[in-house]
């Protein structure tokens, strides 16, 4: 493996206590996580703690699971559950935190699914950290440090005792468990490890921002990630200087880079790098299409960029707003203007369907959202990248119902016609997938051994179908109502209601 470190750590003193983090997913994935490579960082660099990475594809230099006080996992999506079972057994380790003895490595979980709702893996983590990962990380593995010698048990009991960011599913006791939310971002998360095998090849990725203001009622990473914090124009000038002395590719990434207050200084100071002569490969995640700049646009295209993407996620303004996405179609034409206009001539629109209150006309009006726009940009390259509506925890629409799979796959059959009859390519989600995904994400502990069960049978499409069919006939679940082949939706939430948002 090509890689670089952009830290030292003093590993000079012999190690108190060994540290696997596991990413659930193959090397080129993990690499490219801001997430995993900080949490590995703010590990890595802790005095007396011997740290390494794995991932499904990877081998480590660990050989059995006894030599190992500690196996971290972030979670980013609810089907990494499967990954997570694949590097344990690949240890020799029981799923089960129950039926790991003393000896067995903690199995220490963090990460965006865990945070909104833990339940349905609850019973495979010894002890689970919610929230932001930048306050709560090292503490807790310092803690664990410094307390190594207990029993398990009596660890456990303590971590619960002392951060109320713990939150250990074993005991799971009436106390609430709040996130660890700091009101600041403390540094800049950038990259710390580059690679030339990551998805995004020795990129060095800065996060300017978190979270954001906007609060569509969707979406989990605006209400976790409340309130939203932009880090300083200085900080995030320091650490892009930094990175450029190592590689020449960057990228900015935020839930809404265009929302920064100096994105357009941001972007100039790149602009004139270029400008002065400087090789720069420059991208950025989603742009908010509510803010989208012509500077932000330029440096985009003068770094190389030639494609974008907005989100735009309804066709109709009734049911954006309903979303709260407050986005008239007049400011979606002007994203469109201002991008095209400055150069890009490539656009994905992120787009959503089975929202609640969606009716036939929200439809009728992407496709008329579509042809108004190739009206506007005949050569225009545009792609409609849809999913389905997913209930979140935490977010207003927690409680609303999943869209059944033929509804949605009736109404992506709809959109496949239309839009490629007018020139706008689409790309669909799986209707199927999203569904499981959406029975994880509202689901409770009963899905222990229904997950277990999905892995051990190959975990495709149909060992989900057949699991299931198999828990419910054994009346494995309690409340076959909130959860059925048919319909997803939670009546009483009160599976992750323990969980508060601290903001
Ligand atoms: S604008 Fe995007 S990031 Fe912001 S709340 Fe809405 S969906 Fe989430």
């Amino acid at each position: 493996m090509s890689e670089k470190y952009l830290y030292s750590n003093d590993k000079s003193q012999p190690p108190k206590i060994n540290v696997l983090m596991a990413f659930p997913g193959i090397y080129s994935f993990g690499m490219a996580s801001l997430g995993f490579l900080n949490v590995f960082k703010m590990i890595d660099t802790i005095e007396g703690v011997y740290a390494e990475r794995v991932f499904t594809d990877s081998k480590t230099t660990v050989v059995h699971s006894k030599d190992v006080d500690v196996i971290g996992f972030s979670m980013s999506f609810e089907l990494d559950f499967m990954s997570i079972f694949k590097i344990l057994e690949k240890f020799k380790i029981p799923f089960k935190a129950a039926d790991r003895d003393e000896n067995a490595p903690l199995i220490y979980g963090g990460g965006p699914v865990l945070s909104s709702n833990p339940e349905p893996y609850a019973e495979f983590f010894d002890l689970i950290s919610l929230g932001d990962g930048c306050g709560a990380v090292q503490p807790i593995f310092e803690f664990i440090r410094d307390n190594r010698d207990l029993p398990k048990k009596e660890l456990l009991k303590k971590l619960d005792e002392k951060f109320d960011f713990v939150y250990i599913p074993s005991l799971k006791t009436e106390k609430t468990v709040v996130k660890c939310n700091k009101a600041e971002l403390p540094n800049c998360l950038a990259t710390t490890i580059l690679s030339e095998e990551s998805f995004f090849s020795n990129t060095y990725v800065v996060e300017i921002e978190r979270g954001c203001p906007k609060k569509c009622k969707f979406c989990q990473t605006s209400y976790l990630n409340h309130p939203v914090r932009y880090l300083d124009y200085d900080k995030i000038i320091a650490s892009l200087d930094f990175g450029l002395k190592h590689t020449n590719k960057i990228a900015l990434l935020g839930a809404a880079i265009c929302a920064h207050p100096n994105i357009d200084d941001i972007c100039g100071y790149i602009i004139k790098r270029v400008d002065e002569g400087e090789n720069i490969e420059m991208s950025v995640s989603s742009l908010r299409a509510d803010c989208v700049s012509p500077k932000t646009v330029e440096a985009l295209v003068k770094c190389g960029q030639k494609s974008t993407t907005i989100a735009v996620e309804a066709g109709s303004e009734r049911l954006r707003k309903h979303i709260n996405k407050d986005l008239s179609d007049e400011a979606v034409f002007k994203a469109i203007d201002t991008i095209t206009q400055n150069g890009i001539n490539n656009i994905k629109v992120y787009m959503m369907i089975g929202l609640p209150t969606e009716t036939k006309e929200d439809i009728l009006a992407i496709v008329e959202l579509g042809k108004e726009i190739k009206k506007k940009h005949k050569t225009l390259d545009l792609t409609f990248s849809f999913s389905s509506f997913i209930p979140k925890a935490h977010t207003p629409f927690e409680t609303e119902e999943h869209e059944d799979i033929k509804g949605l796959e009736k109404k992506y059959a709809y959109l496949q016609k239309e839009l490629t009859k007018i020139g706008v390519k689409i790309r669909c989600s799986s209707p199927k997938w999203d569904f499981w995904q959406a029975v994880l994400s509202v689901g409770g502990r009963e899905l222990s051994d229904f997950l277990i069960g999905v892995y051990e049978n190959g975990g495709n499409l149909g060992a989900f179908k057949s699991v299931w069919s198999d828990c419910v006939k054994i009346g494995k679940f309690k409340d076959e109502g909130n959860l059925s082949l048919k319909k997803v939706k939670v009546n009483s939430p009160d599976v992750w209601k323990f969980i508060k948002i601290y903001n």
